[in-house]
């Protein structure tokens, strides 16, 4: 049954640069089946797509801000595929494993939150939550945690973790760098001034940045402490021209103790003391991401739970996932799903089938001892 729904939501095509609404279609009717009562928060997203994060709940209405105890958090978006793998649309199980995109990121999770509700008799408002837009920078949960439409004690957010409760995540965030230079022809280098050589000054004070990021640990992650990225560089326009102008990409992941603003903070810094090095030196720095970390405490009762469930030891993932958007919820958050992270993304990406069984019977037993 649970792999009849999870062949039914794989052989709907939802990467991220498609509409969700046939999917959103297909839960909303699941929903329905189960005496859900389910609502649309559309926008339209920046090539002009209608996107749809669908809330179901039970136990509750829509009347003023539902709070609800309990929340199942998918994403009904996945990355896209080649069209030449011929199981992307079309589940295909052998050696126990489903093949299929977003069989294990993360419809696997969601077939198995459709049939862990079915089971179920809830006496406390329990939500089922289908974000658009995760795959593309969890934009569909962050309109949710700014609109606020329902209010969450605690949230099961789904991605691939073989089964092993995550109970914090590091942030993410971005800053665009653009140095100016003065261009030149290069045999008189006293006419102009090398964006370049700027650059390159400020992205050494970087790497003593990201060296004394490492004063502020914190021991659950692995590597225990905020790490940065210099991941894109461009600059100048011809090898016998001062460049002018030069570009790069700062990405750092923030641990949940440490604002996003810390790293920006040094930054500055270090950018005023080559100003004063450097009157002339000219820097333009736009942060355009900064999505939060998240921490659930060790002794939470849901950490607690789905630890005793599953029988697997919470741990903490270094990459971003929707469970900060549902913190600003009011909730605690643990990501929790089947198949593994490693498998997700990738041609032949799969979910084993004891595990997507084995994750329905997770979560039904969540759903009755918190709601
Ligand atoms: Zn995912």
């Amino acid at each position: 049954m649970i792999k009849q729904t999870l062949a039914e939501l794989v052989r709907i095509d939802s990467v991220s640069a498609r509409s969700n609404t046939q999917i959103v279609e297909y839960l909303e009717r699941r929903c329905a089946a189960v005496g859900f009562v389910s609502k649309r928060f559309p926008y339209t997203d920046e090539h002009g797509l209608e996107k749809i994060n669908l809330i179901a709940l039970s136990g509750a209405d829509f009347s003023g801000t539902p709070n609800v105890e309990l929340a199942l958090v998918g994403h009904t978006d996945t990355v896209p595929y080649d069209p030449n793998w011929t199981e992307a649309t079309n589940l295909t199980e052998r050696d126990g494993k489903l093949y299929g995109r977003g069989a294990c990121d993360t419809k696997g999770f969601i077939a198995a939150a459709l049939t862990a509700a079915e089971k179920i008799n809830p006496r406390k408002p329990l939500a089922l939550v289908f974000t658009a837009d995760e795959e593309v920078g969890l934009l569909g949960a962050k309109k949710l945690a700014q609109a606020k439409p329902l209010r969450v004690r605690y949230s099961i957010v789904g991605e691939p973790t073989s089964l092993r409760p995550i109970r914090a995540g590091k942030g993410y965030s971005l800053a665009e760098v653009i140095v100016k230079g003065r261009e030149a022809h290069s045999a008189y280098p006293a006419l102009g001034a090398s964006a370049i050589f700027r650059a390159s000054r400020l992205i050494n004070r970087l790497e003593s940045i990201a060296t004394q990021l490492k004063d502020d640990q914190h021991a659950a992650f692995d590597p225990s402490f905020t790490t940065l990225n210099i991941g894109l560089i461009h600059g100048g326009s011809a090898k016998n021209v001062l460049p002018g102008e030069c570009r790069f990409t700062l990405e750092w992941r923030p641990i949940p103790t440490q604002p996003s603003e810390h790293l920006l903070d040094l930054f500055h810094a270090a950018i005023a003391e080559e100003m004063k090095a450097d009157p002339d030196f000219q820097c333009i720095v736009d942060a355009n991401r900064q999505d939060t970390g998240f921490e659930t405490a060790p002794d939470s009762p849901l950490v607690q739970l789905l630890e005793k469930a599953t029988g697997n030891e919470s741990g903490t993932v270094a990459f971003g996932t929707e469970a900060a958007q549902m913190m600003l919820l009011g909730s605690e958050a643990i990501v929790i799903g089947p198949g593994d992270i490693r498998e997700a993304h990738r041609t032949g990406e799969f979910v084993p089938v004891g595990e997507l069984e084995r994750c329905a019977e997770v979560l039904r037993q969540s759903i009755q001892q918190l709601c």
